[in-house]
């Protein structure tokens, strides 16, 4: 219930209250005053009977009841004074003296139950109301003894108590009347200082209530506007700190939230960073090709950079242009090469990063006019060389993904891009590596063909294939005949000539699948997989035939033609071993040799050929 309709319930009770206590005390006076003006009549009557009975006796003179004409003159001065309407009977009811002097001599008639009779005979006081035609509303009577000193009974005084009992009565009236104004003067007080303090006291803390409600709903902003310069005033006050205080709090908490849940995502995205970083140098490690390297790197680049679109770019080895050798997003406007003068980054030799590519000095080989976002470009460095560029910009995808990349692109994401980077340019510049190592301890560094080495062991592999498949490999021994000649004749720089040019032709007039060694000095061999003894004596004839057309030229001068002996041999039909189908193959180059040299012969054992002379 609300303070202010509990107020004026308190105030109703107690005026309620009071209405009781007013009516039972109506009710008290209509009891008790008869029975006081009785008294108060009896007082009187008593005084009247006394004084009637003793002045007689104090004076010696007959008592003035005895005494007619004194009686009636008594009788007339009390009414005069005090207005009591007298009549005084005798022993026999007979009416000695009255108000009314027509009265005197008759016998009193007017006690219903005689009750005049009744007090003259036992000496009790009595009241009674006369009732009559001419005072229907009855007359309040008190009839006391004329009791003599001896104790007896001579008579008796009947008293009109009436105006007694009537004044009582307005007395109590006015009781009355002033009761119902007082209650009614409580009543308005009360609903008066209940809308008093309603206004001072209910008002303000409802508001409060308000205040804390919206509070509680999330509200912290609207100020508590409750200025009172009293109690509710000073808590109004209290609580508007504590707003302040808890908006402060509130505003606190959510930016710690706030920074944790994006400290927490950082992190989240940093191990997963880490993680496909590591994955992405573990698997770059195992690569075997350049190929297989970019593929991987085009991979990982789509779960490194989400939301970006880049390349990878390496140096062409006449390094005069880079090419695109990984990309990721292929529908974007990413170059697939560019010339290395036209990258900020390579000019400038460190990260040539622009925010807004409508308004940084962008890379000319970056095409993003008209579109929003940003284009970084990262130097790829290994052994101090630059090996490429690692180019990343804003993908134009989904919507929202560019605006989210763009704000996430912080410094942080900087240096993991360049550590990408560096993985990237440690792997490419490895294999690399790996590759020139394995091709000089593979290649001969003169011709460019393979060495010796290689040839016996790519042999091996091969006649295991031949093998497990059961199908046939040529072999061609070469050797070009009198070759110190050239070296005499035009100085040994000549003679590495012919054996380089030599070495192009056979490159060039191979399959893919053939295998072309320099077998030592100026002898050559040739592994043809799959070949039979008539398909590699075919070969071979169309290399001798060939070599003959290679024309070298030294210093201007070109030099004499050059012609080869070869010998052919194959497997299985020269034997089941390497070693065999070599050693067949030599032996034929002898004996080409020994049939006037630019022949082709077959080793012995194979099914039988013509051996072909020029
Ligand atoms: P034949 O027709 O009998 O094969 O005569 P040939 O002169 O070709 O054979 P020979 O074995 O007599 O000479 C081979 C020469 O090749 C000897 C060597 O000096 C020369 N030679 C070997 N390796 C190289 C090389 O790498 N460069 C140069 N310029 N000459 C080489
Ligand atoms: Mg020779
Ligand atoms: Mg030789």
């Amino acid at each position: 219930m609300r303070i202010r309709n509990k107020l004026a319930l308190g105030f109703i009770i107690v005026v309620l209250l009071q209405v009781v206590i007013t009516a039972v005390g109506a009710w008290r006076d209509d009891k008790i005053i008869p029975v006081i003006a009785a008294r108060a009549a009896e007082d009187t009557a008593g005084a009247i009977a006394l004084s009637l009975v003793r002045q007689g006796e104090s004076i010696r003179t007959p008592p003035i009841y005895a005494n007619p004409v004194a009686l009636q003159h008594y009788i007339n001065d009390l009414n005069v004074l005090k207005k009591n309407n007298i009549e005084v009977v005798n022993r026999n009811k007979k009416i000695i003296g009255s108000v009314i002097p027509g009265d005197v001599g008759k016998i009193y008639s007017h006690d219903v139950n005689n009750q005049v009779g009744r007090t003259i005979r036992d000496g009790l006081t009595r009241t009674f109301i006369e009732k009559s035609q001419k005072y229907p509303q009855g007359i309040n009577l008190i009839v006391t003894p004329l009791r003599m000193e001896q104790g007896r009974i001579n008579g008796a005084v009947i008293m009109e108590y009436t105006p007694l009992l009537e004044e009582m009565a307005k007395e109590k009236e006015k009781k009355i009347k002033l009761m119902i104004y007082l209650t009614f003067f409580c009543l308005l007080t009360g609903f008066g200082i209940a809308f008093f303090f309603s206004r001072s006291v209910a008002l303000p803390i409802s508001k409060l209530t308000a205040a804390v409600e919206r509070m509680t709903q999330g509200d912290m902003d609207t100020p508590i506007a409750v200025k009172r310069p009293d109690e509710t005033g000073d808590l109004a006050k209290a609580f508007e700190t504590m707003r302040k205080g808890m908006k402060e709090t509130l505003l606190k908490l959510q930016t710690e939230i706030s920074d944790r849940k994006l400290a927490a995502g950082d992190l989240e995205q940093r191990s997963l960073e880490i993680m496909l970083l590591s994955e992405l140098g573990n698997m770059l490690q195992t690569c075997l090709t350049a190929e297989e390297a970019y593929e991987t790197i085009t991979r990982y680049a789509e779960k490194l950079f989400p939301g970006d679109t880049g390349a990878v770019y390496q140096f062409r080895a006449s390094r005069n242009l880079l090419e695109a050798v990984s990309r990721w997003d292929k529908s974007s406007s990413v170059e697939e090469a560019f010339l290395p003068e036209e990258c900020l980054a390579l000019r400038l030799g460190r990260v040539h990063r622009v925010d807004d590519v409508n308004s940084g000095p962008l890379c000319p080989h970056v095409h993003k006019e008209g579109s929003l976002g940003y284009s970084i470009c990262i130097p790829m460095m290994a052994q101090s060389e630059t090996i490429g560029v690692l180019h990343l910009e804003s993908g134009q995808a989904k919507a929202g993904q560019r605006e989210w990349a763009r704000k996430q692109w912080t410094a942080e994401k900087q240096r993991f891009a360049v550590a990408v980077a560096e993985h990237v340019s440690l792997a490419l510049s490895n294999m690399k590596l790996r590759e020139t190592l394995r091709n000089l301890s593979i290649r001969d560094p003169l011709t460019g063909l393979f060495n010796r080495r290689y040839m016996e062991e790519s042999l091996e592999q091969e006649l295991l294939k031949a093998k497990r498949y059961g199908r046939s490999l040529g072999v061609i021994m070469l050797d070009i005949d009198h070759f110190k000649r050239f070296n005499d004749t035009y100085g040994h720089e000549a003679g590495d000539l012919v054996l380089r040019e030599l070495g192009v032709f056979l490159q060039n007039h191979i399959r893919v699948t053939d295998i072309p060694c320099r077998y030592g000095g100026e002898e050559f061999a040739l592994i043809l997989p799959e070949a039979d003894m008539e398909l590699t004596q075919q070969r071979a004839e169309q290399v001798r035939q060939g070599v003959a057309t290679i024309r070298v030229k030294v210093q201007g001068q070109t030099l004499a033609s050059i012609t080869v002996s070869e010998g052919v041999a194959v497997y299985p039909g020269n034997g089941p071993t390497g070693q065999d189908v070599l050693r067949a193959a030599d032996e034929a180059l002898y004996r080409a040799k020994l049939m006037g040299r630019n022949h082709v012969a077959i080793a012995e054992g194979a099914s039988p050929e013509t051996e072909k002379p020029s």
